[in-house]
C-alpha cells in the first residue's frame, strides 16, 4: 500500500511501539491504524502505561493538507486533538482508519489521550474542545480588560456568587451612598 501522506513511502504491516497492529510508512514514519485493532488491544490491555517519560521532547508533525485514505482513496476528515494544540488527526470515516503523522502518538500520550484514541472522534469530545476554546478566548479578553487585577476580580465574583443575598450586596456596592435614605 502506497503512503498517501508523503507519496513516496510504502505502508508496511507493523506494530505501533510493539503494542497493536498498524501500517507504518517506510519514508515518513506515519502510521495507519484501524480503530478496531486499537480497540481490541485496548480491551485486552487496559492497564498498559501509556505515559511519556519526563524530559522526552515531543516533535509531532502536522500536515494541514487534506489527506487521502491510503486504503479507500477517499478523503479523510480532520479532528482536533484538544483545545491547546493545533494538531489534528485524520480519520477515514468509512473504515474507521486513523492516520497518525510521525510523533503524534507520543503527543497523544503526553496529553493523556492515548487510551482515549477513539473518543477523539466523537461529537461530545469535539464539542468539548470548542467549548474550551470559547472560554479561553473570553478569558483572554477579560485578562486584557482587567489586567493585573483579573485574579482579584475572579475571587470577588466567586465570593459574591457564594452569597445568598448577592443582588442586595451588589446594590449596596454600586450605590453612590448606601447610607443615604
Ligand atoms: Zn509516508
Amino acid at each position: 500500500m502506497k503512503c498517501s501522506s508523503c507519496r513516496t513511502g510504502t505502508l508496511n504491516p507493523s506494530y505501533l511501539e510493539g503494542l497493536f497492529a498498524c501500517h507504518t510508512c517506510t519514508d515518513c514514519a506515519g502510521n495507519l491504524i484501524i480503530l478496531s485493532d486499537f480497540l481490541r488491544w485496548q480491551a485486552q490491555n487496559p492497564e498498559t502505561d501509556l505515559t511519556v517519560n519526563a524530559g522526552v521532547e515531543i516533535e509531532a508533525q502536522e500536515t494541514s493538507k487534506a489527506m487521502i485514505c491510503p486504503k479507500t482513496g477517499g478523503l479523510m476528515t480532520k479532528y482536533k486533538i484538544s483545545a491547546d494544540t493545533e494538531h489534528r488527526l485524520d480519520l477515514s470515516p468509512t473504515i474507521n482508519a486513523i492516520w497518525l503523522d510521525k510523533g503524534e502518538w507520543a503527543l497523544l500520550k503526553s496529553k493523556g489521550l492515548a487510551h482515549k484514541l477513539n473518543t477523539i472522534f466523537t461529537n461530545h469530545w469535539q464539542h468539548e474542545i470548542r467549548d474550551n476554546e470559547a472560554s479561553e478566548v473570553l478569558s483572554a479578553l477579560y485578562q486584557r480588560k482587567f489586567g493585573d487585577r483579573y485574579d482579584e476580580v475572579k475571587q470577588l465574583r466567586a465570593s459574591l456568587l457564594s452569597m445568598e443575598n448577592r443582588s442586595e450586596v451588589i446594590a449596596y456596592l454600586l450605590a453612590d451612598d448606601p447610607y443615604e435614605i
